[in-house]
């Protein structure tokens, strides 16, 4: 037999229940491909994009999972370090940008940060060059305190239709931004994330499955991959976690600066989910790699691919 008051306690929790179920987040419609064609010179700005990526400005609410904590990103101005600066910040981080020389987009990125109170330091420059890894990691601690996640990022990627076209210069070019840099800036940051800071390194789809006219970045990527898991090791009896994300592909300025228009114009359409991923969507993974709670991962490769496997 159902008394007053139960009655009265379903009436209200049917309530709240519908109230909640209006408030429930649903996936955006995230655009298809086929874009307009459009290529750029590298390292390209988000600003040029049509269409314009979504980094999460209106849509990452924050529940202070990093609060209190510094983050450096390496290529945070544009594309997935931009998603995930604005999602750190929102989640209480203050974040130190670093990209090539992307001013424009670092500025606007910068802007979105402050806007949710925390601070941000901008580090223009070339992280191929280790006494600037050394610089910035050393102007994060002294200008916001300490460092407590790392998040290499930054990268350079061309493509090529034979392997003959590929430059001695450009092999190395690839090398030295995507591999060596993030050897120089995990080694300058170590001393700082001793017990209980992390590093987060982006690899790719290429890490395991390499496309042949990205032979250089391609091979790059299953060395970050590698480095990941045996830095991890190297690094657990110290509570310092070392992760890497595994993005498929993204709509950001990485790819109409190295790939043909024809190609932008279907980036993603052989995809399980027939498009690519805006950088917000990349982000949750990062701040899930980040966060305390997730203190016994280490050593991981996060894939999101938009359903298309691994290997
Ligand atoms: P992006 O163009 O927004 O970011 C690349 C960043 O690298 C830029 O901020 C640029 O300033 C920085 N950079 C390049 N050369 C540099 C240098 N010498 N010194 C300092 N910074 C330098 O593109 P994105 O796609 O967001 O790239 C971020 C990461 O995601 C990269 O590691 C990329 O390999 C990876 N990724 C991207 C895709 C994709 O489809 N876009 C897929 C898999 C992995």
């Amino acid at each position: 037999m159902t008394s007053h008051s139960d009655q009265a306690a379903t009436g209200s929790t049917a309530t709240s229940a519908k109230a909640r179920a209006a408030k429930r987040r649903r996936v955006p419609s995230y655009p298809h491909p086929p874009f307009p064609e459009q290529t750029q010179e590298l390292p390209g700005s988000f600003a040029e994009m049509e269409p314009q990526p979504d980094h999460g400005e209106t849509s990452w609410q924050g529940t202070a999972r990093l609060e209190g904590q510094v983050a450096l990103i390496t290529g945070g101005d544009s594309g997935i370090g931009r998603a995930v600066a604005i999602a750190y910040a929102r989640e209480g981080a203050d974040v130190a940008i670093s990209y090539l020389n992307e001013n424009e987009d670092a500025k606007d990125t910068a802007r979105v940060i402050m806007e949710t109170g925390r601070r941000c330091l901008l580090l223009p420059g070339d992280v191929s060059d280790a006494e600037h890894c050394r610089t910035i990691v050393a102007r994060v601690v002294e200008e916001l305190g300490h460092l407590d996640i790392l998040v290499n990022n930054a990268a350079h990627q061309q493509s090529f239709d034979a392997v003959d076209e590929i430059t001695d210069a450009e092999w190395e070019r690839t090398f030295a931004v995507n591999i060596h840099a993030m050897f120089y800036l995990s080694k300058a940051a170590l001393p700082h994330l001793d017990g209980g800071g992390c590093i987060i390194n982006t690899a790719s789809i290429n890490s395991d499955h390499p496309n042949p006219s990205l032979l250089a970045y391609a091979t790059t990527k299953g060395a970050i991959q590698n480095f990941t898991a045996g830095l991890a090791q190297f690094l657990a009896d110290k509570s310092i976690r070392v992760n890497c994300v595994a993005p498929g592909p993204v709509w950001t300025p990485l790819i109409p600066g190295s790939f043909s228009g024809e190609t932008v114009s279907e980036f993603g359409a052989n995809y399980p989910m027939k498009r690519p991923a805006q950088p917000v969507e990349l982000a949750s993974a990062y701040v899930m790699l980040a966060e305390p709670m997730s203190s016994y991962v280490s050593g991981a490769t996060i894939a999101v691919t938009g359903g298309q496997p691994m290997i």
